[in-house]
């Protein structure tokens, strides 16, 4: 490592800020933003920084020869497209002992700039030793994914708890131990949550310490995660963490084998859901064993394919676990209409055309039966339907009778999102026949004038262009 990674002071005094141009422009705005007091020497004498009113407080632009100029009391002194100058000021800076750096100049740097990854009072430093800022960019990046956006006020959070509760705890190794548990537990979580004033009232109510450090069990949790209808790569980062942290995920039969990868190795996986032919668990013993783990100590994941609460029972499970005074917490996924509308490219509203959506479910035909097809009929409204491929022609007797027309556009789009996914388009009077001509798998079906848009039909044997699909539908009609 030629490059040790160190935090610079900025209260302890200016740094001396060299160039010219948009070099130069580019340092100001990093020294800026992270709040340093700067002394500017512009060399092309161009001195139009475009400075915002707060900035100009803490920037000073100087005119004199940066050689000769006063260096008392700087910290650092960086160039940034200054030529020749640099190098001259490098030697400068070197002989006063001063840091410096040279702008894309190892041999004239004494310090170098990592690529910033700013939380707050969480800052990660990411260097190459000058090698590559492009790579350090690509692993800022990779870490920004991978922090919670709430990490600095986690660690302020923290910070204004720690002298007292340290001056309570004498062993260090416990208060370690004590933070651990926080950061891990329910706490940490309300503050990464943002619910800072709840995080504050649970962290006042631990009337020992100690023993919360010492104590064994750890309280567990819950985490309701939605993990969209099939591509891993649409899980959210929130849902990413979750499967990364968990101890024991339960999870429905629909949730895909990529996701599934994304577990962490030596957690438990445990499948709870129904699949066509074969009960589950069934809803209330999927409820015990959920609590009965977090009151174990154990951070679970109830891991459900889409979103949690769009036809995925979340409402029922978060009253159990409410019921049984277990923490919790709600991590939203991708629904299957929208994941189907994306990957199919059919837009579910649409200026003037399309101004409302219903998702709806109609698993059996007497379901289908049960619902109000008179409040589906007006013809700006996108209908998408779950469940909904054995109740096909009850979808469409029901829609009939209420009214839509028979030339309304339909799609049938399966396994959405994954590999295999397939589409059949038409119109609503030969429902039934789109639905035959799926090969199984989780469907759905968009009802509405908008599915006119759809993109082509990639996998579909057809040639045709949605919208030829159903005008020759229409023409054949009449
Ligand atoms: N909570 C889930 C829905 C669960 S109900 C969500 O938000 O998506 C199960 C129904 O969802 C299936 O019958 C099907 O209609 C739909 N579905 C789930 N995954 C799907 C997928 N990959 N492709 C098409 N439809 C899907």
């Amino acid at each position: 490592m030629r490059f040790l990674p160190v935090f610079l002071d900025l209260k302890a005094g200016p740094v001396v800020l060299i160039g010219a141009g948009e070099l130069l422009r580019a340092k100001l705005r990093v020294l800026a933003a992270a709040g340093a007091r700067i002394r500017v020497h512009a060399i092309d004498g161009n001195h139009d920084l475009s400075l915002s009113s707060a900035d100009a407080t803490r920037i000073e632009v100087v005119s004199g020869d940066p050689l000769t100029a006063d260096l008392s009391g700087v910290i650092a002194i960086v160039c940034a497209g200054a030529g020749d100058v640099g190098v001259a000021m490098s030697a400068r800076a070197k002989a006063l002992g001063l840091p410096v750096n040279v702008m894309d100049d190892l041999e004239h740097s004494s310090f170098i700039f990592p690529a910033i990854v700013d939380r707050g009072e969480v800052v990660v430093a990411v260097g190459t030793g000058g090698t590559s800022p492009v790579v350090a960019r690509r692993v800022r990046e990779k870490i920004e994914a991978l922090l919670p956006a709430r990490i600095g006020e986690l660690a302020e959070f923290i910070g204004a708890f720690r002298k007292s509760i340290n001056e309570r705890i004498a062993e260090f190794p416990l208060r370690r131990r004590f933070w651990e548990r926080v950061i891990d537990g329910p706490i940490g979580a309300a503050v990464l949550a943002g619910r800072k004033g709840e995080a504050e009232a649970a962290l006042g109510k631990i009337s020992d310490p100690s023993a919360f450090a010492r104590a064994e069990k750890p309280e567990g949790s819950v985490a309701l995660v939605g993990a969209g209808p099939g591509d891993p790569d649409l899980l959210t980062i929130k849902a990413l963490r979750a499967l990364q942290d968990a101890d024991i995920v339960f999870h429905d039969e629909l949730v895909s084998p990529e996701i599934l990868d994304r577990i962490r190795r030596d957690t438990a996986r445990i499948p709870v859901g129904r699949r066509v032919g074969r009960p589950g668990i069934g809803q209330d013993a999927i409820n015990k064993r959920m609590i009965e783990a977090a009151q174990a100590g154990q951070r679970v994941v109830r891991l459900k394919g889409g979103d949690p609460f769009v036809f995925g029972r979340g409402g029922e499970e978060i009253e159990a676990l409410r019921a049984a005074g277990v923490a919790y917490s709600i991590v939203p996924g991708i629904t299957a209409g929208l994941g189907g509308a994306a990957d199919f490219e059919v837009p579910l509203t649409y200026r003037h055309e399309a101004t409302r959506i219903t998702f709806l479910t109609a698993h059996k035909a007497r379901d289908a039966e049960a619902v109000d097809w008179s409040t589906l009929t007006d013809t700006k409204m996108t209908v998408v339907v779950y469940m909904g491929m054995t109740a096909a022609p009850a979808i469409r007797e029901g829609l009939f009778a209420a009214g839509r027309s028979p030339e309304t556009p339909v799609g049938v789009f399966a396994r959405v999102t994954r590999p295999d996914a397939q589409g059949a388009i038409g119109t609503l009077r030969d429902l039934p026949e789109l639905v035959r001509r799926i090969n199984g798998g989780p469907a759905i079906l968009i009802i509405g004038d908008v599915v006119r848009h759809a993109g082509s039909l990639r996998r579909e044997t057809s040639e045709k262009t949605p919208k030829q699909i159903i005008s020759d539908l229409l023409d054949a009609a009449e």
